[in-house]
């Protein structure tokens, strides 16, 4: 085993399952989610960065 995600601290997740988006990034703390914004706007968080429909 060389590659992968080595578990460095304690099993401590960080991000959880976005009820809104459904994706693994709900900061947990923070309580928002890194993908979308839930918990943090009520919109949908987007950037002109973020990959969007031409
Ligand atoms: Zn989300």
């Amino acid at each position: 085993m060389s590659k992968g995600t080595p578990s460095k601290s304690g099993g401590k997740k960080t991000h959880i399952m976005c009820r809104r988006c459904g994706k693994h990034a709900f900061h947990v703390r923070k309580k928002r989610c890194a993908s979308c914004g839930f918990g943090e706007t009520a919109k949908l968080r987007s950037y002109n960065w973020t990959k969007h429909k031409a």
